[in-house]
Order: structure tokens, then C-alpha cells, then sequence
């Protein structure tokens, strides 16, 4: 069963058709409603009468990460806060998140694509779903949470953590669906493994998202857990998980072209790429209220496909993510720039700004880890000392980053230096 045949195997003249007019309604809207959007297609001295159909996009000014953190936290709403009925949030830089605001229309919106992506994967009514991703100013718990309800399964909003006891759950509810991120998910296959119940489980799908996975990580996570394992992707930014999803082929991630318009740039001429080429995702929302979002770059590289689908929905797919424009790390699903590490070590006279982040998994959990150099006249051998200031940093660095890292403090000029760009990261994970 197809859950709204109408959207997702509509021709694609049609969906031209009301991707245009929903993209007229739009940029009306942010151009009324957004001092940020109207400033800037002032600033490109358009109007929105300059953009009457999908091919018109490319004359709206981009939008970045970094826009949403300046203009912190409700500059980019669309929509009077009477109007808006939730707020989300994702881990930006500099300590400050960036904040999504939805009304009512955009919440149904938003179970409506995830419906989708439980129904592409076969799931209905009957099934029982197993809710592992992080409840709270986390997009992904409660947005799979209302797909789910949509499609009238039952629903358990585990959240995350607390392991054992969520596998002793899965067993006693006889739940049939998971959803959390993939690495979590094979950390809970192992676990199950450990407590020898796997023939005690009645799991049979999951969807996974939140963060880069291989099709590697995919066969792992089938074999371990006995399912078939799907792919949804999405952002705070653009709404959540949903924005796209694996349908039962598992072969890339239907985009909901309805709602939803996607472009390839190349992110250093910032113009669009031949058709099927590599380069940066970029998303225009087109039928959010609260935020709606133009041309927004995702920094993640993918490829779009035009190939129709043996699924039967013409929905344009995207390929696997492949990487990132910028360096962003997302490690245990939290987002993490290098830049922010630095300005955190630079509040600190003892240390010199010259540091190495270590990521790697042991054990399907993401380590992370930061050598920092102390500066000569610091180093001292009073242990005491040194751990109090090890203590304060890492406090810091776990309050700005929202994660917190083992730190080590390494004496003088022990860090690798570089004669060209400097290279902070050592990412030993292969995700993607
Ligand atoms: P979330 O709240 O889902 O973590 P964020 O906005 O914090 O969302 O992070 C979104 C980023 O997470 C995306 O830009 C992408 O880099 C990554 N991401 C989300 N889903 C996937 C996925 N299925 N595959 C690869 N990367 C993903
Ligand atoms: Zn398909």
C-alpha cells in the first residue's frame, strides 16, 4: 500500500505544476512575513513577481547555518509565534543551536512525509514501533513519533539510553519496528546478542537515520537484527527526518518533491552541476509556514537520480550522503565544528591553540578525543594542576559542544605541525 499515491507517483509535469505555484506561495510568504528574506532578495533586487516557476529558483539567495545562528533564535520565522505550536532544535556553533519553530499545518506536514516513509517500508497498522532516537529538542524522536501515530501503529517512546532495559521492552511488547540511529542500532544488536534473546524478538524493520552510514553498516545492522533496514534523512533546518527515505528497493532516498524542492550545486561556484553529477544538496521548503527556508545548503554531498524507480514513485532519488562540503562532524549524532573546539581552547591562557581531534568507533559507540598542547611556561609536573585545568576545559568543551570529549593535555610542540592548511581531525570511522 502506497500511502498518498497522489504526491509520490504523480508525473512529474504535474509536480512541476504544483511545486511552482507552492514555490510562488512561498517566497510571497517569507518576502511578507521575513525581514531576513526580504533584505535579502532586496539585496539581489528581486521581487517575488521575479519567480513564477521552479526554474526561476536559481535567482533566490542561498541560505547557511550560519544565517540562522546570527539571527538566533526566531529571525527566520515566517510565521507570528501565535501560529507556531513546537519548537525544535539542533547543536550550531558556538554554543548557540539552531532553533526551528512549526505551526500546526507544518507539524501535519511533517507526519504526513514520515507516514510515507513507514508506509515505503511496509509498515502499517499492526506493527509496533520501537522509538530509540532522543526525545526532545531533537528532531528525531518526536518526528518519528507522529509518523508513526499517523499510520495508527502503537507507538513506545523509549528515547535513548537505558539499553538493556529498552532490549528487555523490545521482547516483552513484542515490538516490530526500530527506529534510532545506526549506530546505535548495532549497539543494540550486540547487547542483544550479550543477553541471548535474539530469537525472543520480533523486529523485522527499521529506519535509521541522523547521520552517515555505509551500505556495509547496512548489511551489519540486517544480519545482527534479523530486518530489513531503511534509510531516512532529513535536517532541523528543513524539518526534520523525512525529508527523504529509502522505499523497499533500498537502493537511495526518495525525496518529497512536494513539499520539499532539492538542487546540486557545486559549493565552490555555487552553480548548479550537470544532472547526475556529485555536489552539495541544497534544499527551498515549499510548504512550511513557521520556518520555510530558500535554498538552503546542507553541506552534505550526494547525487541526484532521475531513473524511474522499479517502486513506482517518481519522486527524484538521492544517493547515500558521500561526505561534507565543510567540517562538520557529527559524532553520537551531535553536530561538532573543529572552529568550535578552537574558540572554546582559546579561552584558556594555559593552552596553545594548537590541538588534534580524534574520532574513531570502538564498539559501535563514537570515541572522541582532543590532544591540546600546554604552553611552555604552563607545562609544570603538578599533577594537581594539570587536572584541574584538564577539568575546566573539558566542562567547557562539553557545555559549548554539548558532548563531551576525553581530553589530554600533551606537553609542548607535540602536536604535528603543517606547512599548508593545518589538519585538526583524525576521523578513523568509515561512515561514509
Ligand atoms: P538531526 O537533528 O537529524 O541530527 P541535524 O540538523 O542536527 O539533524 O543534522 C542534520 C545532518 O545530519 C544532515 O545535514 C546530515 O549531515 C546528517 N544526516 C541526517 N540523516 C542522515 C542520513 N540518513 N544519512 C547521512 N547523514 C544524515
Ligand atoms: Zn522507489
Amino acid at each position: 500500500m502506497i500511502w498518498n499515491e497522489t504526491f509520490e507517483c504523480m508525473g512529474r509535469d504535474e509536480l512541476h505544476l504544483i511545486q511552482s505555484s507552492r514555490l510562488r506561495e512561498t517566497v510571497e510568504r517569507v518576502y511578507a512575513n521575513s525581514p531576513f528574506y526580504r533584505r535579502k532578495m532586496q539585496e539581489l533586487s528581486i521581487t517575488p513577481e521575479d519567480i513564477q516557476t521552479v526554474e526561476d529558483l536559481v535567482k533566490l539567495p542561498f541560505t547557511v547555518k550560519t544565517d540562522l545562528r546570527d539571527n538566533y533564535p526566531f529571525g527566520l520565522f515566517s510565521a507570528p509565534m501565535s501560529e507556531i505550536v513546537r519548537l525544535h532544535a539542533s547543536s550550531g556553533t558556538t554554543g548557540k543551536p539552531i532553533v526551528a519553530g512549526y505551526t500546526r499545518k507544518d507539524l501535519n506536514t511533517w507526519s504526513e512525509i514520515l507516514a510515507r516513509t513507514f508506509t515505503a517500508g511496509g509498515c502499517g497498522k499492526s506493527d509496533i514501533f520501537h522509538i530509540a532516537f532522543g526525545y526532545g529538542l531533537f528532531t528525531g524522536g518526536l518526528g518519528a513519533h507522529s509518523g508513526a501515530e499517523r499510520i495508527g501503529a502503537s507507538v513506545i517512546p523509549i528515547s535513548t539510553g537505558n539499553t538493556e532495559k529498552q532490549i528487555q521492552l523490545m521482547t516483552d511488547f513484542g515490538s516490530t519496528v526500530l527506529c534510532c540511529t545506526p549506530s546505535y542500532a548495532l549497539y543494540l544488536a550486540e547487547t542483544i546478542e550479550k543477553m541471548g534473546v535474539k530469537d525472543k524478538l520480533r523486529l523485522r524493520t527499521g529506519f535509521f537515520g541522523a547521520e552517515p552510514w555505509t551500505e556495509a553498516m547496512r548489511t551489519e545492522i540486517q544480519n545482527k537484527l534479523g530486518i530489513k533496514a531503511y534509510d531516512i534523512y532529513g535536517l532541523t533546518e528543513v524539518m526534520g527526518p523525512g525529508v527523504s527515505y529509502n522505499c523497499s528497493e533500498q537502493n537511495g532516498m526518495h525525496i518529497n518533491e512536494d513539499m520539499f524542492i532539492p538542487e546540486i550545486i557545486d559549493p565552490k561556484t555555487l552553480k548548479p552541476v550537470a544532472q547526475g553529477e556529485i555536489g552539495e544538496l541544497v534544499f527551498t521548503t515549499i510548504y512550511k509556514e513557521g520556518m520555510p527556508v530558500l535554498r538552503y545548503r546542507t553541506k552534505d554531498l550526494t547525487r541526484l537520480v532521475y531513473e524511474p524507480c522499479p517502486c513506482g514513485r517518481s519522486f527524484v532519488r538521492m544517493e547515500k550522503i558521500k561526505g561534507r562540503s565543510d567540517d562538520m562532524l557529527i559524532i553520537r549524532g551531535v553536530n561538532v565544528f573543529p572552529t568550535q573546539v578552537e574558540s572554546v581552547l582559546l579561552e584558556f591562557p594555559e593552552v596553545a591553540p594548537h590541538y588534534h581531534i580524534f574520532v574513531d568507533r570502538v564498539n559501535n559507540t563514537d570515541t572522541f578525543e582532543i590532544h591540546v598542547e600546554m604552553r611552555p611556561e604552563c607545562f609544570s609536573d603538578n599533577l594537581s594542576r594539570v587536572l584541574d585545568l584538564s577539568k575546566r576545559i573539558t566542562h567547557r568543551l562539553q557545555s559549548v559542544l554539548g558532548i563531551g570529549p576525553v581530553l589530554k593535555l600533551v606537553e609542548p610542540n607535540s602536536i604535528q605541525r603543517t606547512t599548508g592548511k593545518s589538519v585538526h581531525v583524525t576521523d578513523l570511522r568509515k561512515v561514509y
